[in-house]
């Protein structure tokens, strides 16, 4: 008989497996910086493990420390009894905002994110501003505040766009001889900032010769609701998205973002057709792009997102792999290349201060590779390590590897 589901909305069995060993400990971004029990996995299990049997109350001090995470899943995959660390959380998260609502500032982020007019809106007005009253970033597509924040330093933001790339329904042609045909998932990401990252994974797409369709009726995956335990919102969100694309004839659909894939892949069972990430395609195309070249020498880096690696399970190799076959290309290791970036969706929001510790380490450690790029495969990561490289003064750009393989297509 299945164990009854108590107040946190699960068993007991799923929060017993913890034995409390205390291994996430050794590699839990946010406990690295705060050294609290309450910031680590053994610490919100054991909490959730009060609160489900009816021990301790699910009170605002509780919902803080559950939303006291990145959801890098660095505790999930060193755990010797695989604890499904993903569920606790986001169940215990669902409760909370059950109980308190969001808080506001994801409450915020969730509305921007969920309302497609909106959000367009905002891109429109604000685009022509963004230019104006912000500075330029080593890494394109960003822009800096003219001004310091107290506490943070140099705030760094993607410079919307005044039309999402996904305006109408787009059919992209394969080059050459067509192997297949694609949806591109493209998200709120890659639709309202990085259209220009959108327009090279498309050309990748093509030069690997598939055909690519991008959907106008498409939204934001619901990433910001389901990760903040808002999971009345995530739905609404992933029914607009199946209503809009799911019936498409294609071989499979591509995400160019890590925690879009993560969530298509987990969240969205009644999609009829795969979902790969791109470097999974990269992957797969290896011997092709073995004959691309870059105009120029370039020293490259990699940081794995974490909705890559250890989200969708995702081998490391791959990417590493795909960039060393690169001509004109020389791949340097990044210390900790697969620690997260600090960003964690609106945990950057919620916990500026300790998101800017992880993300410090994680620039560091790219600036300490001498590489001049540091690449990824996820826009957010993008944005969040272009922003550490400038808070530490380093000249290296953060990039999404489809801008990189774009240069061999010149
Ligand atoms: S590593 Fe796993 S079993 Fe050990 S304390 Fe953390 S969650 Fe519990
Ligand atoms: S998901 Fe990451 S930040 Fe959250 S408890 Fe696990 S290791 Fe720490």
């Amino acid at each position: 008989m299945a164990e009854e589901k108590k107040i946190l909305g699960i068993t007991d069995e799923l929060i017993e497996k913890c034995v409390r060993c205390g291994s996430c400990r050794q590699v839990c971004p946010v406990f690295n910086v705060t050294h609290e029990e309450p910031s680590v996995a053994r610490g919100k299990i054991f909490l959730a493990d009060l609160i489900n049997k009816g021990k301790a109350e699910l009170d605002r001090e509780a919902a803080h420390f559950f939303n006291l995470c990145t959801t890098c899943l660095r505790c999930a995959e060193i755990c010797p009894v695989m604890v499904d660390y993903e569920k606790i959380i986001i169940s215990a998260r669902a409760r909370a905002v059950e109980k308190f609502g969001l808080p506001p500032e994801k409450a915020a982020a969730v509305k921007l994110f969920s309302n497609r007019n909106l959000l367009e809106t905002v891109g429109k007005l604000t685009s022509p501003l963004t230019k104006l009253f912000t500075k330029k970033s080593n890494s394109p597509q960003n822009r800096l505040l003219p001004v310091n924040v107290p506490k943070l330093g140099k705030v760094l933001l993607p410079q919307p766009s005044s039309k999402p790339f996904n305006d109408r329904d787009k059919v992209f042609p394969a080059k050459g001889k067509e192997k297949g045909k694609v949806i591109f998932f493209t998200g709120c990401m890659f639709n309202n900032f990085y259209t220009e990252t959108a327009e090279n994974v498309v050309k990748v797409l093509n030069a690997l010769g598939y055909t690519v369709f991008v959907p106008r009726e498409q939204f934001c995956c619901g990433a910001p609701a389901f990760f903040s335990g808002d999971l009345k919102s995530f739905e609404k969100m992933k029914e607009k998205n199946l209503k809009g694309w799911g019936e498409e004839k294609a071989d499979f659909i591509v995400s160019a973002c890590a925690t879009c894939g993560h969530v298509l892949k987990g969240e969205y069972r009644e999609l009829e057709i795969p979902v790969k990430e791109l470097i999974e395609v990269l992957y797969e195309n290896i011997e092709e792009i073995g004959k691309w070249k870059l105009p120029e020498k370039v020293k490259v880096t990699w940081h794995h997102p974490c909705h890559i690696v250890r989200g969708q399970k995702i081998p490391r190799h791959y990417p590493l792999d795909v960039l060393k076959v690169l001509q004109n290309v020389e791949f340097i290791d990044m210390p900790e290349a697969d620690n997260c970036c600090g960003m964690g969706g609106s945990f950057k929001l919620s916990h500026p201060e300790i998101s800017k510790e992880i993300q410090l380490k994680k620039a560091r450690n790219a600036e300490s590779t001498g590489a001049e790029a540091v690449l990824t495969e996820c826009p957010g990561c993008v944005m969040n390590i272009a922003e550490g490289l400038e808070r530490i003064g380093s000249k290296k750009k953060s990039l999404h590897i489809a801008d990189l393989l774009a240069e061999c297509l010149k």
